[in-house]
């Protein structure tokens, strides 16, 4: 699989000055535009699963209750059309989602249907409400009717072409991406969540106008087990795919330092023409399945400093499964997004204001007192091992290989091996999930 099913061809490219630039005045203000549909929030995966779709109207109610509302557009975007979800997903398994149901869910081969992604009622109506507003909000950034357009509905990385995975089954990000690229040159994606954001990823591991860099919690058992600094990209995308692997414990400020370090760095290199933030709420202390120690107000300082970049925005949800936390970072962040303070006590009049107890406050004290297990001089090493990274992309003749560091040799090593690795296997994956 490659991405060049679905992006045009190599030669479109050429229609792209290298030069273009889309940035927004910094001096003006930047427009919001906010897509939410009123049903999101009434699906259920199932009583004892993390992903509660509630969690949804918890962030809407507080963000209207902040009379966010009145700052920005809100739409109630459109559903996505078969059509539309099979722009990336396969025509099968799309018509597999439409038909099946809690019911008759044994008659249908499995498109990896399992606990972590079970069959529930309205399920593909589910897929299309949140794709359709990921779709609409591309749409919206692209079509200059904003300048930040917000989903916390989409941000779904997982999902596979083929496949549901990691609780995703239409991969929203995906299909907004490919939508952004019919009108933009360089897609940079960044991502947030605790999770490797590997469905993404895989999409455009091969080609050179989408970058993913994606910060996540790496270890040998940890979902979805990918995301190893030596996962670089192939083929054209070669050095267009940056992964940032961490360990519990990470505390506020070595994560938003890296994130600033990493970023800055890529944005001057890459020169990105709009950006797709995944804010996934599971990397916040205190998260069900998360293992971070960050803050309300640090996963906002990402934001903040994406937004500080003025180029145009399109900001996903993603996981998040202390939903009263989820509620309150993605209303921190909406007010980010729109420079509006917002107060810390939150509004009393909020739709289940008992959820926010004991504290009924914007920022609770997330830190689980969990041990750091990354060192001073690994988190040092990553902004390194990216920089030298990131001299590829310059093209410049003066890279010389014989002078790489040590450790980037390593990763180079690494991942020509995984590659090779990937050719000899018979299956259409370029990168595998299992190693
Ligand atoms: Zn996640």
């Amino acid at each position: 699989m490659n991405s060049s099913t679905f992006l045009p061809g190599n030669n479109d490219k050429t229609i792209w000055s290298q030069s273009a630039t889309f940035h927004i005045q910094p001096h003006s203000k930047q427009k919001v535009a906010y897509f939410h549909h009123k049903d999101v929030g009434n699906f259920h995966f199932g009583v004892q699963h993390p992903m509660k779709p509630h969690r949804l109207t918890l962030t809407n109610n507080l963000v209207m209750s902040y009379g966010l509302h009145e700052k920005m557009t809100v739409y109630c975007p459109p559903k996505a059309t078969d059509d539309e979800l099979m722009e990336f997903h396969e025509t099968d398994y799309i018509n597999f989602l439409k038909k099946v149901t809690p019911e008759n869910s044994e008659e249908f081969p499995k498109f990896n249907i399992n606990e972590d992604c079970p069959i529930f009622e309205g399920l593909y109506n589910f897929c299309q409400i949140y794709a359709g507003a990921s779709i609409a909000a591309a749409h919206q950034l692209a079509s200059d009717g904003a300048d930040i357009c917000i989903n916390w509905s989409g941000g779904l990385h997982h999902a596979r072409r083929f496949e549901a995975s990691g609780f995703c089954f239409v991969n929203d990000v995906v299909l907004a991406i490919q939508h952004l690229l019919r009108f933009y040159p360089r897609v940079l994606y960044i991502d947030i969540d605790i999770h490797h954001g590997d469905g993404v990823q895989e999409a455009f591991y091969a080609t050179d106008r989408v970058m993913t860099v994606s910060f996540h919690k790496y270890n040998a058992s940890f979902f979805p087990r990918t995301g190893n600094m030596s996962e670089i990209g192939c083929g054209l995308g070669k050095f267009f795919c940056l992964n940032v692997p961490l360990k519990d414990g990470i505390d506020d400020d070595s994560y938003v330092s890296l994130f600033k370090d990493v970023i800055s760095d890529v944005r001057d290199h890459y020169q990105p023409s709009v950006i797709v933030l995944q804010c996934g709420a599971d990397s916040l202390g205190k998260d069900i399945l998360g293992g971070f120690n960050m803050s309300i107000k640090a996963h906002g300082e990402c934001v903040k400093f994406i937004k500080s970049c003025h180029i145009p925005l399109l900001v996903l949800g993603g996981g998040g499964y202390r939903i009263p936390n989820v509620a309150r970072c993605w209303t921190y962040e909406t007010g980010i997004l729109l420079d509006a303070e917002l107060q810390s006590e939150l509004p009393e009049r909020t739709p289940y204001y008992n959820y926010f107890g004991p504290d009924f406050s914007l920022h609770p004290p997330l830190v689980r007192r969990m041990y750091n297990f990354n060192t001073k001089s690994e988190l040092q090493k990553i902004p390194q091992q990216v920089h030298e990274l990131l001299r590829f992309l310059d093209g410049a003749p003066s890279v010389q290989m014989q002078e790489l560091p040590g450790d980037l040799q390593f990763i180079l090593d690494e991942s020509d091996k995984e590659l090779r690795d990937s050719r000899k296997d018979q299956t259409i994956d370029i990168r595998r999930r299992k190693r």
